[in-house]
């Protein structure tokens, strides 16, 4: 399967199954704190990367055959930006006429500004949107987005989206240690929300290797800050302990492409998900993926990830310096 991942447990919204419209890394942005790697080209026009047909026919075989005992949430999230995808209200319609399952879908909310962007995801139950800083230089300095996306604009989009959208409305903030999780940064962000009013803040932390090596999640000290100055709505996403997919691929190499595309991976964590095969095997499979040019291994914390071969990090020489992003 293409388009269709999980089932995957997730702090926010339980058990759930991603949808991903786009290819990866298909980005108007280029966060700072990516799990995917730096953008290589940034794209800012949607576009129907694959009929929604096809995607639905995925979820549905996915439905059927999981055997899934309980899905709290179906996830339309794309490796990548998922508004990018250009039908994305006729995908939502489909999902919705498929299964009565909450939809939720996370985006970077650059285009929500835009009206026929914006007003076919109405139907979604949540809504998850990004907003990491409260002006224009934070902004750029975080989200290095494409040049035709700007603070004002995001900031307009999100407004439009709360007027009009009754569902519920989760805005995620990541926060960077020294960056946006200062006191100047946060009451900035307060100001935002108390207008907005979403009905959550999550605060995020990075926790895995990401585009940028200098990027820290917050000290305790910071988290509490954040906590303290967004108030009640706010509750901070501690990272998960490992995933659990199902091991439904047709081969042992396509699971681990398809799970390190999601984020870089240890070996450990790749063991502990891709459970159909014999202890041994996912090992035997990273050394010949390495071999074949289609994974990579790069270091961060101290700590060896797999990731995909054509993603921006930084590679690992055999010392373990880094090598520069490409
Ligand atoms: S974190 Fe999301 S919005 Fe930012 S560059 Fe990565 S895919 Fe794009």
């Amino acid at each position: 399967m293409k388009h269709v991942f999980g089932p995957v447990l997730s702090r926010q919204l339980g058990n759930i199954l991603k949808v991903d419209p786009v290819p990866y890394k298909a980005c108007n942005w280029d966060c700072v704190y990516c799990q995917l790697g730096a953008t290589r080209v940034l794209v800012d026009e949607p576009r129907e990367y694959s009929p929604a047909r096809d995607i639905v026919g995925e979820l549905e075989f996915a439905l059927a055959h999981l055997g899934l005992e309980k899905l709290d949430h179906i996830v339309l999230e794309g490796s990548g930006e998922t508004l990018l995808y250009a039908d994305t209200g006729e995908l939502i319609q489909k999902i919705k006429l498929l299964t009565d399952v909450p939809l939720a879908v996370v985006t970077n909310g650059s285009l929500l500004i835009r009206d026929e962007v914006r007003r076919p995801i109405l139907d979604a139950d949540i809504i998850l949107p990004s907003f990491d800083a409260a002006h224009t230089e934070l902004f750029e300095r975080i989200n290095r987005p494409h040049f035709s996306c700007s603070y004002n604009k995001q900031l307009e989009g999100l407004c439009l989206l709360r007027e009009e959208y009754g569902g519920k409305l989760w805005v995620e903030v990541m926060l960077i240690r020294g960056v946006n999780d200062t006191e100047e940064a946060l009451k900035d962000l307060e100001a935002i929300f108390e207008m907005i009013e979403p009905d959550e803040i999550h605060l995020k932390l990075p926790h895995r290797p990401v585009s940028e090596a200098w990027v820290r999640p917050p000290t305790e000290e910071g988290i509490m800050r954040a906590v303290s100055i967004l108030g009640h709505a706010s509750k901070v996403i501690h990272p998960t302990e490992g995933e659990k997919l199902c091991s439904s691929f047709e081969s042992v190499d396509r699971g681990i492409l398809k799970a390190v595309r999601r984020h870089p991976m240890t070996h450990v964590e790749l063991d502990r998900t891709l459970t159909r095969w014999a202890p041994g095997t996912v090992g035997t499979a990273l050394y010949d993926l390495e071999k074949r040019g289609e994974l990579k291994e790069i270091e961060r914390y101290g700590t060896t990830f797999w990731c995909d071969a054509n993603s921006g990090f930084a590679e690992k020489r055999a010392h373990g310096d880094l090598v520069g992003v490409l």
